[in-house]
């Protein structure tokens, strides 16, 4: 037994850890150590990939490139592969990730198992629009092989699968061309909601990549940044990876009432005067994240939530300004605090959380005052037809999920008996 923790770092209940290393010996160590749950990376923030005092299925062993077809651009590989590590080494020879979510450092197996979207969702839908096969073993032994033209029942279980259906013991993702890691890239400060969306709707035809940051302690009359970009074909540019970690995890929060105002002012000022497109390599500029590993732990011991919702596009700018006078109100705050349009792609899992409209998402230290600021946003998002990201979650309530994700009762015929997490038995029963 090992404590095991997830992004959020709310808990580190102890786990009996089951590294799994060798494809072909899955089914027998699944079979032999159940009820358990696979993890991956845990990049999930709340309790997708834990199951305290129980069994839990680590994958990052599983980690081979099995084939590449350099004239079609299919990769199989295991589950455990890091998006990076496929972005590193298939982007030299000509084909990358159609999606990558915020952080690059996540795995194939939870990448398809939360159908993560990244910020050109408008263009290209989620991960799972991009698998065009999976094998999937059970914890009775059974192999099921699947894929949008093959058991599509099976498919659209696993895809945003939460774990639940089986474990993924072997993903074909077809890669698009790529013209190298290089983006044109734009940041353009705006004021308020209406600017935010005047900026998606001209942007998202030509823009790839759109994403906004947003100061939440300027209130209704939000101030932002609008960040842009596009793939371009740029060469001779050195660019030097510099990694740094999170030295410590401090006694309390580094984000407080008192830091939250200051670090936010700055962070708008420092990167509003950055305007005018620039070439610059697209793991920075996309996943700046990556660059201070272990950032989650400036939350300090305590840990931290994520708060991400979708909802309907009509319904957003009413929505999204009440959410943000919640916050104000409740006197706490968000640094991270993104907001981004989904396009209209119909999603590929019958789980999977986006759906056209407009997606928030704040992190918030993990204190007294959150579950009622919570129960608060949560009235707003229901209100709104919206609904919540359970790869982000740790704390909806069963009812909301039930009342938002309407194939809920679909999904349960595909799940595996001899698997169940935390967040299952939370949201689920079971
Ligand atoms: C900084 C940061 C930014 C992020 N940005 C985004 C974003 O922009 N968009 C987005 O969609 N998400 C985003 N995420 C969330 C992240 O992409 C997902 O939580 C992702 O699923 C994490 O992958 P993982 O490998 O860490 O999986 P884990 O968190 O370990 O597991 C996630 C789920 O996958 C299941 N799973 C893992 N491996 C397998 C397998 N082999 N077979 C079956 N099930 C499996 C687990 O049981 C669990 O349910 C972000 C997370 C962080 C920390």
């Amino acid at each position: 037994m090992r404590p095991v923790s997830s992004w959020g770092r709310l808990s580190a209940d102890p786990h009996e850890v089951i590294e799994l290393t060798d494809r072909d010996r899955v089914a027998a160590e699944i079979g032999r150590h159940h009820p358990g749950i696979a993890h991956g990376l845990g990049k999930s923030y709340g309790d997708a990939s834990l199951n305290p005092h129980g069994v839990l299925w680590h994958t990052t062993g599983l980690d081979r490139f099995m084939s590449f077809d350099a004239a079609t651009g299919r990769l199989v590989c295991e589950p455990g592969v890091v998006l990076r590590d496929i972005q590193r080494a298939l982007i030299p020879r000509g084909w990358g990730l159609p999606v990558v979510p915020g952080t690059q450092l996540v795995t194939v197996g939870g990448a398809i198992a939360n159908d993560v979207h990244g910020k050109n969702h408008h263009l290209v839908g989620t991960f799972g629009d991009h698998v065009r096969r999976l094998k999937l073993v059970r914890t009775d032994g059974e192999t099921i092989d699947c894929g949008p033209d093959l058991r599509r029942d099976w498919f659209a279980a696993t895809v945003a699968g939460l774990g639940l259906t089986g474990l993924i013991v072997e993903a074909e993702l077809q890669l698009r061309p790529s013209n190298g890691p290089w983006v044109d890239g734009e940041i353009v400060p705006f004021s308020g909601l209406d600017d935010f969306f005047r900026l998606s709707d001209e942007s998202e035809a030509s823009w790839e990549h759109t994403v906004s940051w947003i100061d939440c302690t300027s209130g209704r009359n939000v101030r932002g940044l609008f960040m842009r970009a596009r793939p371009t074909e740029a060469k001779g540019q050195a660019w030097r990876e510099r990694r740094k970690r999170m030295p410590l995890t401090p006694p309390l929060s580094l984000v407080n009432k008192l830091s939250l105002r200051p670090f936010n002012m700055l962070y708008y000022e420092l990167n509003r005067r950055r305007t005018g497109v620039r070439t610059v390599h697209a793991e920075p500029f996309l996943f700046p994240l990556d660059s201070l590993q272990e950032w989650n732990r400036m939350y300090g011991p305590r840990g931290f939530f994520q708060y991400q919702s979708v909802v309907p596009r009509e319904a957003a700018l009413g929505a999204t300004r009440d959410m943000l006078d919640a916050i104000a109100a409740s006197g706490e705050g968000s640094f991270l605090a993104v907001l981004k349009t989904f396009g209209d792609c119909k999603p590929a899992g019958l789980l999977s959380f986006p759906r056209p409209g407009v997606t928030l998402a704040l992190d918030f230290r993990n204190v007294p005052a959150i579950p009622a600021l919570f129960g608060r946003l949560d009235a707003i998002v229901r209100a709104a037809g919206g609904r919540l990201y359970p790869a982000k979650d740790a704390r909806m309530p069963r009812e909301m999920f039930e009342a938002t994700y309407p194939n809920l009762p679909a999904f349960q015929a595909f799940r595996d008996p001899g698997i169940s997490s935390a967040l299952s038995r939370r949201l689920m029963g079971s």
